[in-house]
Protein backbone atom coordinates (compact mmCIF):
# COMPACT_ATOMS: atom_id res chain seq x y z
CA UNK A 1 0.00 0.00 0.00
CA UNK A 2 1.22 3.30 -1.14
CA UNK A 3 0.11 6.54 1.42
CA UNK A 4 -1.06 9.45 -0.12
CA UNK A 5 -1.46 12.59 1.34
CA UNK A 6 -4.51 14.91 0.49
CA UNK A 7 -4.38 18.86 0.21
CA UNK A 8 -8.15 21.18 -0.36
CA UNK A 9 -6.80 23.97 -1.89
CA UNK A 10 -9.13 27.23 -1.25
CA UNK A 11 -7.82 29.23 -4.25
CA UNK A 12 -6.26 29.04 -7.43
CA UNK A 13 -2.96 30.26 -5.75
CA UNK A 14 -2.51 27.84 -3.22
CA UNK A 15 -3.86 24.82 -5.54
CA UNK A 16 -0.51 26.45 -7.55
CA UNK A 17 1.68 26.05 -4.46
CA UNK A 18 0.21 22.63 -3.27
CA UNK A 19 1.19 20.91 -6.15
CA UNK A 20 5.01 21.70 -6.26
CA UNK A 21 5.36 18.90 -4.81
CA UNK A 22 6.92 16.09 -6.45
CA UNK A 23 4.29 13.34 -7.73
CA UNK A 24 1.49 15.91 -6.74
CA UNK A 25 -1.46 15.78 -8.97
CA UNK A 26 -4.58 17.89 -9.11
CA UNK A 27 -7.66 15.98 -8.76
CA UNK A 28 -11.35 17.15 -9.94
CA UNK A 29 -14.15 15.00 -10.82
CA UNK A 30 -11.92 12.52 -10.60
CA UNK A 31 -13.88 9.99 -12.99
CA UNK A 32 -10.49 9.27 -14.97
CA UNK A 33 -7.80 9.49 -12.29
CA UNK A 34 -9.28 7.83 -9.71
CA UNK A 35 -9.71 4.84 -12.69
CA UNK A 36 -6.13 5.11 -13.41
CA UNK A 37 -5.31 4.75 -9.91
CA UNK A 38 -6.97 1.85 -9.12
CA UNK A 39 -5.64 -0.16 -12.24
CA UNK A 40 -2.12 1.32 -11.12
CA UNK A 41 -1.22 3.68 -14.03
CA UNK A 42 -1.19 6.69 -12.40
CA UNK A 43 0.70 6.60 -8.91
CA UNK A 44 0.55 10.36 -7.46
CA UNK A 45 2.12 10.79 -3.94
CA UNK A 46 -0.72 13.75 -3.04
CA UNK A 47 -3.61 14.69 -4.33
CA UNK A 48 -4.45 18.54 -4.47
CA UNK A 49 -8.61 18.56 -4.26
CA UNK A 50 -9.28 21.88 -6.70
CA UNK A 51 -13.23 21.21 -6.72
CA UNK A 52 -13.83 23.75 -4.09
CA UNK A 53 -11.98 27.08 -6.05
CA UNK A 54 -15.26 28.58 -6.99
CA UNK A 55 -15.45 32.13 -8.47
CA UNK A 56 -14.64 32.43 -12.28
CA UNK A 57 -13.69 28.38 -12.17
CA UNK A 58 -17.57 27.40 -11.51
CA UNK A 59 -19.07 29.79 -13.90
CA UNK A 60 -20.43 30.11 -16.82
CA UNK A 61 -20.96 33.33 -18.42
CA UNK A 62 -21.03 35.66 -21.65
CA UNK A 63 -18.03 37.42 -22.26
CA UNK A 64 -17.83 41.78 -23.24
CA UNK A 65 -16.91 40.34 -27.32
CA UNK A 66 -20.22 38.15 -26.99
CA UNK A 67 -18.25 34.68 -26.55
CA UNK A 68 -18.84 32.76 -23.52
CA UNK A 69 -16.49 31.41 -20.66
CA UNK A 70 -17.10 28.14 -19.27
CA UNK A 71 -15.22 27.29 -15.94
CA UNK A 72 -12.76 24.55 -15.51
CA UNK A 73 -14.84 23.06 -12.60
CA UNK A 74 -18.07 23.22 -14.31
CA UNK A 75 -19.57 19.99 -14.34
CA UNK A 76 -20.17 18.41 -17.78
CA UNK A 77 -23.56 18.11 -17.43
CA UNK A 78 -23.91 21.88 -16.28
CA UNK A 79 -21.92 23.04 -19.14
CA UNK A 80 -24.91 21.06 -21.59
CA UNK A 81 -27.80 22.11 -19.99
CA UNK A 82 -26.68 25.46 -19.36
CA UNK A 83 -29.07 28.31 -21.74
CA UNK A 84 -26.01 29.77 -23.20
CA UNK A 85 -24.72 26.39 -24.02
CA UNK A 86 -28.01 24.80 -25.39
CA UNK A 87 -28.81 28.13 -27.10
CA UNK A 88 -25.77 29.93 -28.39
CA UNK A 89 -23.62 26.60 -28.59
CA UNK A 90 -25.70 23.79 -29.31
CA UNK A 91 -22.45 21.73 -31.24
CA UNK A 92 -20.96 21.77 -27.60
CA UNK A 93 -24.06 20.77 -25.75
CA UNK A 94 -24.20 18.04 -28.14
CA UNK A 95 -20.81 16.37 -28.16
CA UNK A 96 -21.17 16.67 -23.88
CA UNK A 97 -24.62 14.61 -23.97
CA UNK A 98 -23.00 12.25 -26.00
CA UNK A 99 -20.04 11.71 -23.70
CA UNK A 100 -20.30 8.66 -21.24
CA UNK A 101 -23.39 8.73 -18.87
CA UNK A 102 -25.53 10.64 -16.59
CA UNK A 103 -23.65 9.93 -13.78
CA UNK A 104 -20.29 10.36 -14.89
CA UNK A 105 -21.44 13.92 -16.51
CA UNK A 106 -22.47 14.84 -13.50
CA UNK A 107 -19.22 14.26 -12.20
CA UNK A 108 -16.74 15.25 -14.36
CA UNK A 109 -15.79 18.65 -14.40
CA UNK A 110 -14.75 20.76 -18.11
CA UNK A 111 -11.10 20.50 -17.09
CA UNK A 112 -11.32 17.13 -16.57
CA UNK A 113 -12.65 16.15 -19.86
CA UNK A 114 -10.10 18.39 -21.34
CA UNK A 115 -7.25 15.98 -19.44
CA UNK A 116 -8.67 12.63 -20.05
CA UNK A 117 -6.27 10.10 -21.19
CA UNK A 118 -6.85 7.57 -24.00
CA UNK A 119 -8.80 4.25 -23.58
CA UNK A 120 -6.48 2.12 -25.35
CA UNK A 121 -6.56 -1.09 -23.15
CA UNK A 122 -3.11 -1.86 -23.07
CA UNK A 123 -2.81 1.49 -21.55
CA UNK A 124 -4.95 0.65 -18.54
CA UNK A 125 -3.71 -3.58 -18.19
CA UNK A 126 -0.73 -2.75 -16.54
CA UNK A 127 -0.22 -6.69 -17.39
CA UNK A 128 0.94 -5.48 -20.77
CA UNK A 129 4.74 -4.34 -20.32
CA UNK A 130 4.55 -2.32 -23.63
CA UNK A 131 2.92 0.82 -23.15
CA UNK A 132 5.26 4.03 -24.12
CA UNK A 133 2.37 6.16 -22.61
CA UNK A 134 2.69 4.25 -19.56
CA UNK A 135 5.81 3.24 -19.47
CA UNK A 136 8.02 5.23 -21.88
CA UNK A 137 10.71 3.28 -24.07
CA UNK A 138 8.79 0.18 -23.54
CA UNK A 139 7.05 -0.12 -26.85
CA UNK A 140 3.83 -0.22 -28.34
CA UNK A 141 1.37 -3.70 -27.79
CA UNK A 142 -1.18 -2.05 -29.97
CA UNK A 143 0.82 -1.85 -33.21
CA UNK A 144 1.06 -5.31 -33.80
CA UNK A 145 -1.80 -6.31 -31.19
CA UNK A 146 -5.34 -5.18 -31.51
CA UNK A 147 -5.51 -1.58 -32.49
CA UNK A 148 -9.55 -1.79 -33.86
CA UNK A 149 -10.21 1.08 -31.82
CA UNK A 150 -6.75 3.17 -32.81
CA UNK A 151 -5.30 6.07 -35.11
CA UNK A 152 -6.07 6.48 -38.82
CA UNK A 153 -4.19 10.24 -38.39
CA UNK A 154 -1.14 11.54 -36.80
CA UNK A 155 -0.05 8.47 -35.32
CA UNK A 156 3.61 7.67 -34.80
CA UNK A 157 5.92 4.25 -34.44
CA UNK A 158 5.67 4.86 -30.32
CA UNK A 159 1.92 5.19 -30.07
CA UNK A 160 -1.23 5.13 -31.84
CA UNK A 161 -3.66 5.75 -29.55
CA UNK A 162 -6.60 8.30 -29.86
CA UNK A 163 -7.93 11.09 -27.79
CA UNK A 164 -11.66 10.11 -26.30
CA UNK A 165 -13.08 13.35 -25.71
CA UNK A 166 -15.93 14.12 -27.53
CA UNK A 167 -16.68 17.85 -25.69
CA UNK A 168 -12.77 18.24 -27.31
CA UNK A 169 -14.06 17.45 -30.66
CA UNK A 170 -16.52 20.50 -30.45
CA UNK A 171 -14.28 22.88 -28.63
CA UNK A 172 -11.74 22.56 -32.37
CA UNK A 173 -14.30 22.90 -34.36
CA UNK A 174 -15.67 26.09 -32.42
CA UNK A 175 -11.92 27.68 -32.18
CA UNK A 176 -12.12 27.90 -28.28
CA UNK A 177 -9.10 28.70 -26.44
CA UNK A 178 -8.25 26.94 -23.46
CA UNK A 179 -6.96 29.39 -20.10
CA UNK A 180 -4.44 28.25 -17.67
CA UNK A 181 -2.84 29.70 -14.66
CA UNK A 182 1.19 28.29 -13.88
CA UNK A 183 3.97 29.93 -10.92
CA UNK A 184 4.91 32.06 -14.18
CA UNK A 185 1.52 33.38 -14.57
CA UNK A 186 -1.70 33.09 -16.74
CA UNK A 187 -1.65 32.52 -20.54
CA UNK A 188 -4.05 31.21 -23.14
CA UNK A 189 -3.61 28.06 -25.38
CA UNK A 190 -5.30 28.11 -28.92
CA UNK A 191 -7.68 24.73 -28.55
CA UNK A 192 -5.80 23.47 -31.80
CA UNK A 193 -2.24 23.65 -30.00
CA UNK A 194 -3.57 22.14 -26.74
CA UNK A 195 -3.73 18.45 -27.16
CA UNK A 196 -0.98 17.51 -29.17
CA UNK A 197 0.35 14.21 -31.54
CA UNK A 198 2.19 10.85 -30.07
CA UNK A 199 5.80 11.67 -31.70
CA UNK A 200 8.49 10.30 -29.50
CA UNK A 201 6.97 11.90 -26.46
CA UNK A 202 3.11 9.58 -26.51
CA UNK A 203 3.71 9.77 -22.35
CA UNK A 204 2.70 13.83 -22.75
CA UNK A 205 -1.03 14.60 -23.92
CA UNK A 206 -1.00 18.02 -23.56
CA UNK A 207 0.89 21.26 -23.49
CA UNK A 208 0.61 21.96 -20.14
CA UNK A 209 3.70 22.62 -18.38
CA UNK A 210 4.18 20.64 -15.54
CA UNK A 211 2.09 22.59 -12.26
CA UNK A 212 -0.20 24.25 -14.84
CA UNK A 213 -3.98 24.44 -13.97
CA UNK A 214 -6.51 24.89 -16.38
CA UNK A 215 -9.15 27.45 -15.38
CA UNK A 216 -11.44 28.13 -17.75
CA UNK A 217 -12.56 27.56 -21.68
CA UNK A 218 -13.35 30.51 -23.79
CA UNK A 219 -15.65 30.10 -27.04
CA UNK A 220 -15.72 32.97 -29.62
CA UNK A 221 -18.64 34.69 -29.73
CA UNK A 222 -19.67 33.15 -32.97
CA UNK A 223 -21.54 29.40 -31.73
CA UNK A 224 -22.65 28.63 -35.23
CA UNK A 225 -26.23 28.58 -33.55
CA UNK A 226 -28.34 27.53 -36.65
CA UNK A 227 -25.75 25.44 -38.09
CA UNK A 228 -24.29 22.59 -35.45
CA UNK A 229 -24.48 18.76 -35.44
CA UNK A 230 -22.52 16.10 -33.52
CA UNK A 231 -22.07 12.67 -34.94
CA UNK A 232 -21.13 9.74 -32.98
CA UNK A 233 -20.87 6.60 -33.74
CA UNK A 234 -19.71 3.61 -31.40
CA UNK A 235 -20.86 0.11 -31.06
CA UNK A 236 -23.49 0.69 -28.72
CA UNK A 237 -26.35 3.39 -28.13
CA UNK A 238 -24.66 4.64 -24.81
CA UNK A 239 -21.64 4.85 -22.70
CA UNK A 240 -19.43 3.83 -25.63
CA UNK A 241 -16.58 5.75 -26.54
CA UNK A 242 -16.46 6.75 -30.07
CA UNK A 243 -15.12 4.71 -32.95
CA UNK A 244 -15.69 7.97 -35.36
CA UNK A 245 -17.12 10.87 -34.53
CA UNK A 246 -17.73 14.29 -36.12
CA UNK A 247 -18.64 18.20 -35.68
CA UNK A 248 -19.89 19.59 -37.91
CA UNK A 249 -21.13 23.84 -37.80
CA UNK A 250 -21.88 25.68 -40.81
CA UNK A 251 -22.94 29.67 -41.87
CA UNK A 252 -24.17 30.07 -45.34
CA UNK A 253 -24.54 33.35 -47.30
CA UNK A 254 -27.67 32.89 -49.18
CA UNK A 255 -27.35 29.20 -50.37
CA UNK A 256 -23.35 29.57 -50.41
CA UNK A 257 -21.55 27.99 -47.64
CA UNK A 258 -19.85 31.12 -46.08
CA UNK A 259 -18.02 29.39 -43.25
CA UNK A 260 -17.36 26.41 -42.41
CA UNK A 261 -16.07 24.13 -39.44
CA UNK A 262 -15.62 20.29 -39.34
CA UNK A 263 -13.40 18.49 -36.94
CA UNK A 264 -13.40 14.32 -36.53
CA UNK A 265 -12.62 12.07 -33.48
CA UNK A 266 -11.83 8.69 -32.31
CA UNK A 267 -9.19 8.89 -35.29
CA UNK A 268 -5.91 10.44 -33.91
CA UNK A 269 -4.46 11.90 -30.66
CA UNK A 270 -6.11 15.21 -30.28
CA UNK A 271 -9.46 16.53 -32.14
CA UNK A 272 -8.98 16.39 -36.11
CA UNK A 273 -9.92 19.56 -37.85
CA UNK A 274 -10.62 18.63 -41.19
CA UNK A 275 -9.39 21.33 -42.88
CA UNK A 276 -8.88 19.88 -46.83
CA UNK A 277 -12.62 18.94 -46.64
CA UNK A 278 -13.38 22.51 -45.16
CA UNK A 279 -10.95 24.32 -47.77
CA UNK A 280 -12.75 22.85 -50.65
CA UNK A 281 -16.54 23.44 -49.26
CA UNK A 282 -16.27 27.01 -48.41
CA UNK A 283 -17.21 29.62 -50.77
CA UNK A 284 -19.64 27.30 -52.84
CA UNK A 285 -23.43 26.33 -52.84
CA UNK A 286 -23.40 22.58 -50.48
CA UNK A 287 -23.69 19.85 -52.92
CA UNK A 288 -24.00 15.99 -52.59
CA UNK A 289 -20.97 15.24 -54.95
CA UNK A 290 -19.08 18.28 -53.59
CA UNK A 291 -19.55 16.94 -50.26
CA UNK A 292 -18.91 13.46 -51.28
CA UNK A 293 -15.63 14.60 -52.57
CA UNK A 294 -14.45 16.66 -49.75
CA UNK A 295 -14.91 14.48 -47.54
CA UNK A 296 -12.85 11.51 -49.69
CA UNK A 297 -9.92 14.14 -50.23
CA UNK A 298 -9.77 14.44 -46.07
CA UNK A 299 -9.78 10.63 -45.67
CA UNK A 300 -6.62 10.17 -48.19
CA UNK A 301 -4.38 10.67 -45.94
CA UNK A 302 -5.69 8.45 -43.49
CA UNK A 303 -3.30 5.92 -42.51
CA UNK A 304 -5.28 2.96 -40.70
CA UNK A 305 -3.99 0.17 -38.56
CA UNK A 306 -4.36 -3.93 -39.79
CA UNK A 307 -7.94 -3.83 -38.35
CA UNK A 308 -9.80 -0.31 -38.64
CA UNK A 309 -9.41 -0.02 -42.04
CA UNK A 310 -13.10 0.60 -41.55
CA UNK A 311 -12.55 3.90 -39.96
CA UNK A 312 -11.99 5.60 -43.29
CA UNK A 313 -15.05 4.83 -44.75
CA UNK A 314 -16.88 5.61 -41.54
CA UNK A 315 -15.08 8.61 -41.18
CA UNK A 316 -15.85 9.96 -44.50
CA UNK A 317 -19.18 8.60 -44.24
CA UNK A 318 -19.42 10.50 -40.78
CA UNK A 319 -18.52 13.89 -42.39
CA UNK A 320 -21.32 13.71 -45.06
CA UNK A 321 -23.98 13.32 -42.50
CA UNK A 322 -22.71 15.31 -39.99
CA UNK A 323 -23.08 18.39 -42.24
CA UNK A 324 -25.57 17.80 -44.53
CA UNK A 325 -27.43 17.54 -40.69
CA UNK A 326 -25.89 20.66 -39.56
CA UNK A 327 -27.20 22.35 -42.69
CA UNK A 328 -30.42 21.20 -42.71
CA UNK A 329 -30.64 18.74 -45.60
CA UNK A 330 -31.19 15.93 -43.78
CA UNK A 331 -32.58 14.43 -40.54
CA UNK A 332 -31.00 13.84 -36.99
CA UNK A 333 -28.97 10.54 -37.01
CA UNK A 334 -28.42 9.37 -33.43
CA UNK A 335 -29.27 9.51 -30.14
CA UNK A 336 -26.94 12.10 -28.66
CA UNK A 337 -28.57 14.90 -30.40
CA UNK A 338 -30.88 17.64 -27.72
CA UNK A 339 -34.52 17.22 -29.00
FE1 LIG B 1 0.41 2.46 -25.21
FE2 LIG B 1 -0.14 4.20 -27.15
FE3 LIG B 1 0.63 1.78 -27.78
FE4 LIG B 1 -1.76 2.11 -26.64
S1 LIG B 1 -1.16 2.85 -28.63
S2 LIG B 1 -0.21 0.52 -26.17
S3 LIG B 1 -1.36 3.87 -25.31
S4 LIG B 1 1.85 3.30 -26.67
Amino acid sequence: MEAISYERATDVAAALRAVREPGAMFIGGGTNLLDLMKGGVARPSKLVDITRLGGELDAISTLPNGGLHIGALVRNSDAANHPLVREGYPLLAQALLAGASAQLRNMATVGGNLMQRTRCPYFYDTAFSACNKRLPGSGCSAIEGHNRSHAIFGASAQCIAVNPSDMSVALAALDASVHVAGDEGKRIIPFSEFHRLPQDRPDVDTTLRPGELITAVRLPPSGFAQHAYYLKLRDRASYAFALVSAAAALQFDGTTVSNLRIALGGVAHKPWRATHAEQMLVGRPLTDAGLRDAAAAELREAHPQRENHFKVTLAERAIVRAVNVAAGRSGHANAGVIA
